[in-house]
């Protein structure tokens, strides 16, 4: 079965007037795919990113992740099936200030109810496998770009989600980061996790199998690159 299945999914917003950020998407996503959602500026990529994370539910249709239906469940189920199955990695990278990259890193694990000294090791040991494994102690302010990045992806795999997210994750850094951000990403999908990616830097998007070009709310085309 499809990891994630979108089936003629639209969304609006109501904001004085209706906007159509989504209008009859269809797209599955396979189990250990990877995917890169690319278009321009208010095509819909952020919208499309928030449903498959059961951030949001979609206005009609149905969004389905590992096997649940997304707008079936309550905001409470939702929290657990991001908690899960999901892993997010933002442009911003979204790290607490006050915690350290250890901290920061083993956050989900807090919700998922790890005891104190197995959030640790699982920490330090992500961290180790994303480089920073000489960062454990280190706030955020006291890292790069990338290296928070990297925080950031090591936080989204604490939880082992099946399912990572990242949207625009080398916005904020430099080319040789990004680069070294998107060796990440490639293998996480290698180690087996589905991939979905929003960019829009065709250099970016081209490291997943299937790059999916959205305008105006609808998929324009399905390339694979
Ligand atoms: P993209 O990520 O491609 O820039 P978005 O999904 O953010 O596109 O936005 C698609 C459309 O939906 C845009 O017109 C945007 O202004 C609108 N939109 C997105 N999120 C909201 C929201 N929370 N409230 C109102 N309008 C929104
Ligand atoms: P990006 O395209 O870089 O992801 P956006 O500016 O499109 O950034 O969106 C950033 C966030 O703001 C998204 O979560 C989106 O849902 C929300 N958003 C976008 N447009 C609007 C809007 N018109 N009103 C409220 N929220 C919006």
């Amino acid at each position: 079965t499809a990891q994630v299945a979108l089936d003629d999914v639209t969304k609006e917003y109501d904001l004085g007037g209706t906007v159509r950020a989504l209008d009859g998407v269809d797209l599955t996503l396979e189990p250990d795919s990877y995917t890169a959602v690319m278009g321009p500026s208010g095509s819909g990529k952020s919208t499309l990113l928030n449903l498959v994370g059961a951030l949001d539910t979609p206005t009609s249709g149905g969004v389905f992740v590992a096997g649940e239906e997304v707008s079936a469940l309550s905001e409470r189920d939702r929290a657990r099936l991001r908690g899960t199955e999901v892993g997010f990695i933002f442009q911003t990278f979204n790290l607490m200030p006050r915690l350290t990259a250890v901290e920061n890193t083993a956050l989900p694990l807090v919700f998922a109810g790890w005891s104190p000294d197995r959030r640790r090791d699982r920490a330090a040991d992500l961290l180790s496998r994303v480089g920073l494994g000489d960062r454990l102690d280190h706030q955020p302010n006291q890292l790069s770009g990338g290296q928070r990045q990297r925080v950031a992806i090591a936080r989204a795999l604490a939880a082992d989600p099946s399912l990572v997210l990242a949207d625009e994750p080398t916005g904020n850094v430099d080319t040789d980061t990004g680069a070294d951000i998107m060796r990440l990403l490639d293998d996480l999908q290698a180690d087996g996790n589905t991939v979905l990616l929003v960019t829009h830097e065709r250099r970016i998007a081209t490291h997943a199998d299937r790059i999916v070009h959205l305008r105006d709310g609808q998929i324009e085309r399905i390339e694979e690159p």
